[in-house]
């Protein structure tokens, strides 16, 4: 794996993708005392021009520009360096992500680990987290699964099946409307029966800490609204729920399961950075289920900000435990750049 080569010594402003989590990204570097600059698409100018802590804004037609020379040059110019989000990973493939010039916030080679369900599962077993099973074909269907696209942003056209008939019908629907070509672009995998919990975590490499900064839930359309349709007109109606996230939902853990949290994440930077070298500096999500006995099994990992974060622009019941001032995600990242840039260990915060 090639490695970035980087010598930067110092940052003057903080970039970001207009879209997913900027507001909050952009918010926290002013308030940390950078400039910020918003890397925009044309059509959604108007939107950000009604933040004023937002420094500059740099137009493209398309965020995928963001590889090209005229967006290299731009940051360069101004001292850059990119916070990436959800937006950069479901627009781009990694290989592009990858040929960034521009220093990236936290680790860019763990953002392939992201959008690769293989990759995906091996890091995911490496940090001993419990796992939903993965079912290898539609014939080993035999109790509740849920069947998802290949690289989806946020659980659109998923569906639920329980046996082989179950998941022929939904693929088929999802080949008719042309979301798939065929089942093969189809990942089953056990469905777990709980609560979703979201767990957003920053680890700094520079305190060498493991901070917990807030827990969330997602509200999902329709799975979450499918409840206010009482049975009797459910089952007539014949509704498919799906997974795509609308919103978020604040949550606090019973505190008795903190400690748990606490070591699921740090086996996860142990894990991180043993397979995907520097490992995991910065934010990070695991996202998972508890069932009715506490245990937590985690379905998925998100290895940059999530946009559950925007919750907590004023910090959450958990950051608040650490910090006396509020303290967003995306302030927390600019503390990060500052505190590296401080002791010179810009280099161990970027890739
Ligand atoms: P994902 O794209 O993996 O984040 O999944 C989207 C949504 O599907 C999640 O937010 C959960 O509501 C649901 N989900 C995903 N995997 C599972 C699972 N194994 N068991 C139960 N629900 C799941």
């Amino acid at each position: 794996m090639a490695k970035a080569k980087s010598s930067k010594k110092t940052v003057h402003s903080i970039a970001t993708l207009g879209s997913h989590c900027a507001l909050q990204v952009l918010k926290g570097a002013k308030d940390e005392g950078f400039r910020t600059l918003l890397v925009c698409e044309k059509r959604r100018l108007d939107l950000y021009r009604r933040f004023p802590f937002i420094d500059e804004m740099l137009p493209v037609d398309r965020f995928d520009e963001v590889v090209g020379d005229r967006c290299r040059r731009y940051l360069e110019q101004a001292n850059s360096i990119i916070v990436p989000h959800g937006t950069l990973i479901a627009q781009m493939k990694s290989q592009d992500i990858e040929k960034i010039a521009t220093p990236i916030f936290g680790n860019k080679w763990i953002l392939r680990w992201e959008a690769d369900r293989n990759l995906k599962e091996k890091l995911m077993n490496e940090s001993g987290l419990a796992t939903p099973r993965a079912v290898a074909s539609k014939d080993k269907v035999d109790k509740l699964c849920i069947v998802k696209l290949h690289g989806a942003a946020g659980g659109r056209g998923y569906f639920l099946a329980w046996n082989r008939e179950t998941f022929e019908e939904g693929a088929r629907k999802l080949i008719e409307n042309k979301s798939i070509v065929s089942e093969d672009d189809l990942y089953i995998q056990e469905y777990i029966s709980g609560v979703p919990v979201y767990l957003q975590y920053f680890y700094s490499p520079i305190s060498g800490r493991l901070e917990l900064m807030g827990i969330d839930r997602r509200y999902e359309s329709d799975v979450d609204g499918i409840g206010r349709i009482p049975a009797k007109q459910q089952l007539g109606s014949g509704v498919e729920p799906s997974y795509n996230v609308v919103g978020n939902i604040p949550l606090v853990l019973r505190e008795s399961l903190l400690d748990e949290v606490y070591k699921m994440g740090e086996k996860f930077v142990q894990a991180a950075r043993k397979l995907v070298p520097p490992g995991m500096p910065g934010p990070f999500c695991l996202e998972g289920v508890y069932d009715r006995e506490g245990k937590f099994t985690t379905f998925e990992f998100s290895a940059r900000i999530v946009a559950g974060t925007n919750l907590y622009i004023d910090g959450s019941p958990y950051s608040g435990l650490i910090y006396d001032e509020p303290m967003s995600m995306g302030r927390r990242i600019a503390r990060e750049v500052k505190m590296a840039v401080k002791t010179g260990r810009l280099e161990e915060v970027i890739t």
